[in-house]
């Protein structure tokens, strides 16, 4: 970027770098049969309004764009396997080109339909009671791969009359350890000629990486961050959460005073309470002071079982840790895990097949 230029002042990508950036697979396709600019326009347009329709369907192509164009494929991913819960969520589990697996959890309510979509097949954060990070790391998906989940989303909650209006980057693996491809991802999701979901109904989950942050929020500020804090404390944090031995709390916490600065976004926090180890009154306390003066809410979230040496913090500790928080000034929400049923909630994918 040339020097004294904001990425707020660039140029919007041309449609044939989307499609380069997003599927490279069908921009070279349409590169050796030296298609025009509104060829790539046409491919971008039916790969964003419909999944699970060919190329060969869309007669408005050349027959021999057609073929050349479906053997690349219409989307990168195959639908194995999808449950659903009471609770209105569904669990898709997908399988990549390469046979990495990967999951998206679709959950409707009664505003709003939103898709959490996993940026990496596996994760190499390993925190101590998440089903991902015990399920090792595989390799960081492609930007195809991140918005296919999306479209995947879009497509079932379409055949039922709804719209997707929401994403939220906390399925498996760090979005901001595979920060160019989520930003092209989220590039497509909000693009009016991709799923048209606006920037600030996207959120990105991270553990805390501080120079992502400040990247992330410079390159879309509109966009929500969400961080796992899960502990008030950089012992508890790194028994936790390997990657606090790296990057201590106070180093997270001032990348989200510049992410701040630089989006006006609401901090999300999120801390899931494990029963004796980041849940008493004092930790609460400790919490509240580490948050005071910032604009956050804190989200409460109770431990979804999974195997491991940590059990759930019971609900009326959940409350006390929750009343701690409030009668400090910090908001604080008490989640109930929408996708537990379908072991699709934070720390839970991977877990059951
Ligand atoms: S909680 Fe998130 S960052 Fe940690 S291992 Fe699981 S997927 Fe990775």
């Amino acid at each position: 970027m040339p020097q004294g230029e904001s990425p707020r002042d660039q140029q919007p990508p041309s449609v044939r770098d989307r499609l380069a950036a997003m599927r490279p697979d069908l921009g070279g396709v349409l590169r050796s049969h030296h298609a025009p600019g509104f060829r790539h326009k046409q491919v971008l347009q039916h790969l964003m309004a419909s999944t699970g329709v060919p190329f060969a369907a869309n007669t408005s192509l050349p027959l021999c764009l057609r073929t050349a164009l479906d053997a690349c494929g219409h989307s990168t991913l195959r639908l194995l396997k999808q449950q659903d819960a009471a609770d209105g969520s569904s669990k898709l589990l997908l399988a990549c080109a390469d046979e990495a697996h990967i999951e998206a959890v679709v959950m409707r309510y009664p505003r709003r339909n939103t898709v959490c979509v996993s940026s990496q097949a596996g994760c190499p954060l390993a925190c101590a009671f998440c089903a991902t990070g015990r399920a090792g790391f595989r390799r960081n998906l492609t930007p195809a791969e991140i918005v296919d989940q999306g479209r995947e989303a879009a497509a079932l909650l379409g055949r039922e009359g709804r719209r997707l209006s929401n994403v939220v980057f906390m399925g498996m693996g760090e979005p901001l350890l595979n920060l160019d491809a989520v930003l092209v991802a989220i590039r497509e999701f909000s693009a009016p000629d991709g799923l048209g979901i606006g920037r600030r109904s996207i959120s990105v989950s991270t553990v805390g990486i501080p120079q992502a942050m400040v990247r992330l929020a410079e390159e879309t500020p509109q966009v929500h961050l969400a961080l796992s804090l899960h502990a008030p404390d950089d012992r508890i944090r790194s028994s936790l959460m390997p990657v606090a031995k790296r990057y201590s709390l106070r180093q997270v916490l001032d990348a989200t005073s510049e992410h701040f600065r630089l989006t006006h976004r609401k901090l999300l926090v999120e801390y899931v309470l494990l029963q004796g180890i980041n849940d008493s009154p004092v930790q609460a306390r400790q919490l509240a002071t580490l948050l005071r003066g910032r604009v956050v809410t804190v989200n409460l979230l109770a431990w979804n079982r999974v195997e491991g040496p940590f059990r759930p913090s019971p609900p009326e500790d959940i409350q006390a840790f929750s009343e701690e928080l409030t009668a400090r000034g910090i908001e604080t929400v008490v989640r109930a895990g929408r996708g537990q049923m379908v072991h699709g909630a934070c720390g839970q994918l991977a877990a059951h097949r």
